[in-house]
């Protein structure tokens, strides 16, 4: 079984708000802090991913990725893993950590003891798990589901050692996984063929999209802080223009064929969700409004307005 997983969208996002700061920014430190914890989750759950799809499940098994479920109208929550059999509906909760991790109650969170001597604290993925598995719960029961929720929490390091786990609580290596969970046989059938492709239904047609942009706001930046022009994507410097098509980077020289629109994408993503001609101009710094009209009927964007009031915004062109 190979499962699915989209790359988180930050993942791409914040390395584009990296660049477009200055290297002193007070924020930088933030982002590549968190830029760096995705990375290593994703990471950690695909490795995860591909234990699980190594395990021998029952025909009639589902596994989904990155479930993002609604319970009201101010309420979503978001499951990295979730397995749904006819028997049961499990969580699972991976965690990808270096050096050593130990468990602290009251109130619970996890200490990471890495070896420079520095700690850090983490969110209680107990404490997450069972808020998650509360959830899925109360989505089960508004759509009159009968399925039991179970958890686990998937260490996706082999050598994160563990101090002071708690001892009601499953915890488990990945490499431990495939025998884990074909083990794993709690109470009888509830559900039918039909309820399993019923839940399978409910859950793609009421996924929630994660939606961070644009990015300034997300992270409380001022899109005055950013810098504009066109930089190069290898290393970030302002480029020079060489010709009609071509930029070059003065500092990798690297050239760069279309640093116009992956600069009007950089302001979608972390500016504003539409672009209008000034805006387009500034933000690149194009020598007049002729040369940003130019650019914005160039890039794949929707215009929407009319004259003055034109403006636009992402999407598919019609052809
Ligand atoms: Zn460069």
């Amino acid at each position: 079984m190979t499962i699915q997983r989209n790359q988180p969208v930050l993942l791409k996002a914040i390395p584009r708000l990296i660049a477009r700061l200055n290297p002193d920014h007070r924020k930088i430190q933030i982002l590549k802090d968190h830029l760096y914890r995705i990375g290593a989750g994703y990471s950690g759950e695909c490795n995860v991913d591909s234990y699980i799809g190594r395990t021998n499940f029952p025909h009639l098994t589902k596994v989904f990725s990155d479930v993002h479920l609604r319970i009201s109208s101010s309420f979503t929550f978001q499951i990295d893993t979730l397995i749904i059999t006819e028997r049961f509906a499990l969580i699972i909760e991976v965690k990808n950590l270096k050096d050593t991790v130990r468990f602290v109650q009251n109130p619970p969170h996890l200490v990471q003891e890495l070896e420079s001597g520095n700690e850090v604290i983490i969110d209680c993925p107990i404490f997450q798990i069972e808020t998650n598995k509360s959830n899925l719960n109360e989505w089960f029961q508004q759509r009159g589901i009968p399925l039991k929720t179970i958890s686990l929490f998937v260490l996706a390091n082999p050598n994160t050692k563990v101090k002071d786990v708690p001892h009601d609580f499953p915890i488990i290596y990945k490499k431990q996984l495939p025998y884990y969970l074909q083990n794993l046989q709690p109470i009888e059938t509830v559900l039918s063929i039909a309820q399993i492709q019923d839940i399978t239904r409910k859950i793609y047609s009421e996924q929630q999209q994660f939606n961070p942009f644009p990015l300034c706001s997300y992270y409380h930046i001022s899109s005055t802080d950013l810098r504009t022009g066109l930089l190069c994507h290898n290393c970030n410097e302002k480029l020079l223009r060489k010709n009609r098509e071509t930029w070059l980077c003065p500092g990798c020289s690297k050239d760069s064929i279309d640093p116009i629109n992956e600069g009007i994408q950089d302001w979608l993503m972390l500016v504003k969700s539409s672009i209008n001609n000034e805006e387009c101009r500034n933000f690149l710094r194009l020598k007049d409004k002729h040369a940003a009209y130019y650019a914005l009927k160039k890039s794949p964007l929707i215009k929407k307005g009319e004259s003055s009031a034109t403006f636009y915004i992402a999407g598919m062109k019609r052809v």
